[in-house]
C-alpha cells in the first residue's frame, strides 16, 4: 500500500477492483470504477477526467522520491525527502497557533515535525520511542530544520516500512481531490488495462524513425517511474516518453486543421477571373511600381481566387510592406468578375483609413465604397446596407464587428480580413459563414503583419496557405531607435520641438497596461496636457478609443494634411495608420507592451523619406526581461527576427494571443520547446492520413475531444 494512503487522515483508497463485469476499455466512464461515487465523480470531472482514457491522459506535474530513505544528516532545505527515524520527544507548543511538535532523530541526526492542525489521536501515536517514515519538505525553523505537515506513517509489526518501486506522481487535483485518491484510481486503472489495453492510434512503424517509444511505454513510464528516473530532464518535459505524447498531441491537432482545409475544398466558391483592366487602371495611376515581392504574393492570390474552391490565403507582411496595394488588387478582380468584396479591419481608425484610400484609388474606375461605421445615422446605414444587399455598390469597408450584424450581401466573392494576428481558426470559420450560401462560400484573405515563424505557421495555420511579402518598398530608411529612463523625458520633449521645428511631425504614445478604454483616454489626456504647456509653440493633436469618430477623423485628417505637429494617442493608432511626413515616435512606458506591438506601433514612422527616430521611455527599474526586450528593438528593425525573440522571451500563447488565436492550448506540447518535432509532424500526417484514414478521427478525439474538432463545414 503507497505510504502516501497512510496518512493519519482515512484513506479511501480503492483496494480492490475487478468486480466490473465488462472489461475495462478506455472508454469506460469514470464513474463505474469502484471507489468513485458522485462526490468524486463531480470531483473529477472538475478536471475533465469522465473516461479512464482522461486519466491515463492526466499526467503528472512532477514527482517525488519515496523510493529510498535519506540520511536526516544530509537532508536540504527546500528538498522533499523520505526520512525513518525514532520519536525523541512530542509536546504541545504554544505560541499565536499552537502546534504539536516531535523531534525526530535517526542515527545520523534529527530534525522536527510539525503540526497545526492534529487529533489526541495523532498526538497519542507519536509519542517518544515510536519508529515513524516520514515525507515532507524540510524548512528552516526556530531551533532547526523541520518538516510542516509531514505525510508519516508510524511502523510496527502489522505495518512494516513498504519503500516504494516507483517515484511517486504528483497530479493536478482540484478542491476535495486528494493525490492519494487519483494516484489510486489511475494506478489502478494502468494495471486493470495493461499494456495491450492502451490503444495506440499511432502505428509504430512512424514512430520508429523518429526513436519515440510506443504510447503504453510513455503512459506507464510518466505514471510509474523507476527510481532512476531523470527528472531534470522530466521537468523539463524533453524525456522521450514526454516527446511522444507531445508529437502526438501535434499530430492530431496538424491532423485536424488539413481535414478542416480537406473540407473547405470541397466547398464551393465563385469563380473569380478578370482581364485585369481595373488592375491595369489601377497600377498606372500609382505613384510607385509594385515591389518584386508584392507581385508575386498577387499572382497567388490572384490564382486562387481564379479556382472554383474557396482561397484560404493568409498574407504576412512586416509592417509597412504595402500589403493594402495587394488587397486593393483582389478587390479588383473580384469587381471586374462581376462579384462584391470587403475589407475589414480591427479597429475603426484603421478601416476609416482603409476607406480613404480605396475611394481616392477607386475613383478613377468609378466603383463606389460603401462605409459601414458604429456611428453613422441610422438612415445612412440602412441606405449603405440596401445598396449592399441590392448589388448596387460593389466594395464594403468597415471593423468586423459591422460585418456580423444585419448586413446582407448581393453576391460576395471577396472577404479581405487586415491585421487580424489575433485571429484564430474559429473565427476564421465564422467569418466564412457569413459570406456562405448553401455549399458555395466567398474567397477569403487574411493579413498580418505579425510574423509568424515558418514551423509555428504550419501549426496555428495549417488549414491556410501563406504568401509572404518578404521585402520593404525601397528608400525605407530602418527607423533608428533609442532606450531612455523617463527620467530624461525634459530632453526627449526638446527633441520633439527640434523635429517639429524642423518640419517634421511626430507620434507621442501612450501606454497603460490596463485595457481600460476610459483609463488609456485619460492617461493620454493627461499627458497632452502636460505636452501643451512644455510645447506651447506647437499644434498638438489627441486621438484616443473613447473619441467620437467624427472627432478622431478630424484629428487624424489634420495631422495626415499636417496641421498638427504632433500626435498624442493611445495605442489605438497601432495598427495600419500611415502618415509618411511624421518621422519622430515617443513611446511612453515601452516596458509595458510585448515586443510585436511596439514593432507595431514603431512600424507607423519610417514611412516617408526622412529618418526617423523611436524613442522607447521606460519607467525604471527595469527587470532583466524588459531589459532584453527593448535591447532587441533597438538591435533590430526586422520583424521576423522580432518575432522570433518575443516568441523566446516569451512562448507563443503570449506573442500570438492563445486564446484569441484559437492556437490551442496544448496539453503537453509546448511550440517553442517541441519546435524539432514539428517538422516530422508535418511528414507523419501526410503518410498517415493517406495509410489510416480510420485511425485518423480516434486520434483527434483523443486529444481534441469530440466537441473540440475545428468546426465542421
Ligand atoms: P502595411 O503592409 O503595413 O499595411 P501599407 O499597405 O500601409 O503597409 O503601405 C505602407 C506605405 O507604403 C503606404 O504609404 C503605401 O502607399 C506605400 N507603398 C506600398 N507599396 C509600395 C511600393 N511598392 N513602393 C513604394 N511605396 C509603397
Ligand atoms: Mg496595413
Amino acid at each position: 500500500m503507497p505510504l502516501s494512503t497512510l496518512t493519519s487522515e482515512k484513506s479511501n483508497s480503492i483496494e480492490s477492483r475487478g468486480s466490473r463485469h465488462s472489461p475495462l476499455t478506455l472508454a469506460t466512464p469514470v464513474t463505474t470504477l469502484k471507489g468513485v461515487g458522485p462526490s468524486l465523480a463531480n470531483r473529477l470531472a472538475r478536471l475533465g477526467l469522465c473516461k479512464v482514457q482522461d486519466l491515463l491522459f492526466h499526467l503528472p506535474q512532477r514527482y517525488q522520491d519515496r523510493t529510498r530513505v535519506a540520511p536526516i544528516s544530509l537532508l536540504q532545505k527546500g528538498r522533499e525527502a523520505l526520512i525513518e527515524g525514532e520519536i525523541q520527544l512530542c509536546e504541545l507548543r504554544p505560541g499565536r497557533r499552537q502546534s504539536l511538535l516531535c523531534s525526530l532523530s535517526d542515527r545520523t541526526g534529527k530534525i522536527f515535525l510539525r503540526f497545526f492542525h492534529f487529533s489526541a489521536w495523532q498526538q497519542n501515536l507519536l509519542t517518544p520511542g515510536a519508529r515513524v517514515r516520514c515525507f515532507g519538505e524540510p524548512r528552516q525553523g526556530a531551533a532547526g530544520l523541520e518538516m510542516v505537515h509531514p505525510d508519516y506513517h508510524r511502523l510496527s509489526e502489522d505495518r512494516p516500512a513498504v519503500t516504494e518501486a516507483y517515484l511517486t506522481p504528483v497530479y493536478p487535483v482540484t478542491e476535495g481531490l486528494r493525490q492519494s485518491s487519483l494516484r489510486d484510481l489511475i494506478q489502478g486503472v494502468l494495471k486493470d488495462l495493461g499494456e495491450e489495453g492502451i490503444i495506440d492510434h499511432v502505428p509504430s512503424g512512424f514512430l520508429a524513425g523518429i526513436g519515440l517509444p510506443t504510447l503504453s511505454e510513455a503512459l506507464m513510464y510518466l505514471h510509474q517511474p523507476p527510481p532512476d528516473a531523470p527528472l531534470d530532464l522530466l521537468a523539463e518535459g524533453k524525456h522521450p516518453v514526454q516527446q511522444r505524447l507531445a508529437f502526438e498531441e501535434l499530430l492530431a491537432h496538424h491532423l485536424s486543421l488539413r481535414q478542416l482545409r480537406l473540407r473547405t475544398s470541397c466547398l464551393q466558391a465563385p469563380l473569380l477571373s478578370s482581364e485585369g483592366r481595373l488592375q491595369q487602371r489601377f497600377l498606372a495611376t500609382l505613384p510607385f511600381p509594385l515591389t518584386a515581392a508584392q507581385s508575386q504574393v498577387a499572382q497567388e492570390i490572384l490564382a486562387d481566387m481564379a479556382q472554383e474552391s474557396p482561397m484560404q490565403r493568409l498574407l504576412q507582411g512586416d509592417v509597412g510592406s504595402g500589403k493594402t496595394v495587394v488587397a486593393a488588387l483582389a478587390i479588383l478582380q473580384a469587381v471586374e468578375a462581376g462579384y462584391q468584396a470587403v475589407l475589414m479591419a480591427p479597429t475603426e481608425l484603421l478601416a476609416e483609413q482603409h476607406l480613404r484610400v480605396l475611394q481616392d484609388w477607386f475613383c478613377p474606375s468609378d466603383i463606389k465604397v460603401e462605409w459601414l461605421a458604429a456611428k453613422r445615422t441610422a438612415k445612412a446605414r440602412r441606405e449603405s446596407l440596401e445598396r449592399l444587399e441590392g448589388g448596387e455598390t460593389a466594395v464594403a469597408v468597415g471593423t468586423h464587428a459591422l460585418f456580423q450584424e444585419g448586413v446582407n450581401f448581393h453576391n460576395l466573392g471577396l472577404v479581405v480580413v487586415d491585421e487580424q494576428h489575433r485571429f484564430g481558426v474559429e473565427q476564421r470559420l465564422a467569418l466564412r459563414e457569413k459570406g456562405r450560401y448553401g455549399n458555395s462560400c466567398p474567397h477569403q484573405l487574411i493579413m498580418t503583419a505579425t510574423p509568424i515563424p515558418r514551423t509555428l505557421a504550419m501549426t496555428a495555420y495549417a488549414d491556410l496557405d501563406t504568401s509572404v511579402i518578404d521585402q520593404l518598398p525601397p528608400g525605407r530608411i530602418p527607423v533608428a531607435t533609442a532606450v531612455a529612463s523617463d527620467r530624461r523625458r525634459d530632453e526627449v520633449v526638446a527633441r520633439v520641438r527640434w523635429a517639429c521645428r524642423a518640419g517634421r511631425q511626430a507620434y507621442w504614445v501612450c501606454t497603460l497596461i490596463e485595457e481600460s478604454d476610459s483609463l488609456q483616454a485619460q492617461a493620454a489626456e493627461e499627458s497632452a496636457a502636460e505636452l501643451a504647456e512644455a510645447l506651447p509653440e506647437l499644434r498638438i493633436g489627441l486621438i484616443h478609443g473613447r473619441m467620437k469618430t467624427q472627432e478622431k477623423e478630424r484629428t487624424m485628417a489634420a495631422f495626415k494634411s499636417g496641421i498638427l505637429h504632433l500626435l498624442v494617442a493611445t495605442t489605438v493608432i497601432e495598427v495600419g495608420v500611415d502618415v509618411p511626413n511624421a518621422s519622430l515616435m515617443i513611446i511612453e512606458n515601452a516596458e509595458r507592451l510585448g515586443l510585436s506591438q511596439l514593432h507595431q506601433l514603431r512600424g507607423r514612422v519610417g514611412r516617408g523619406a526622412a529618418d526617423s527616430y523611436c524613442v522607447l521611455l521606460y519607467h525604471g527599474p527595469l527587470s532583466e526581461l524588459s531589459r532584453a526586450r527593448l535591447a532587441c528593438l533597438r538591435a533590430t528593425n526586422d520583424g521576423f527576427e522580432i518575432a522570433r525573440r518575443d516568441l523566446e522571451l516569451r512562448g507563443p500563447g503570449e506573442v500570438l494571443g492563445t486564446r484569441q488565436t484559437g492556437l490551442p492550448q496544448y496539453r503537453v506540447a509546448n511550440l517553442m520547446r517541441d519546435q524539432e518535432l514539428l517538422v516530422s509532424v508535418g511528414q507523419v500526417a501526410d503518410r498517415f492520413q493517406q495509410r489510416y484514414p480510420a485511425q485518423v478521427a480516434s486520434l483527434i478525439s483523443r486529444w481534441l475531444g469530440e466537441e473540440n474538432r475545428y468546426g465542421e463545414v
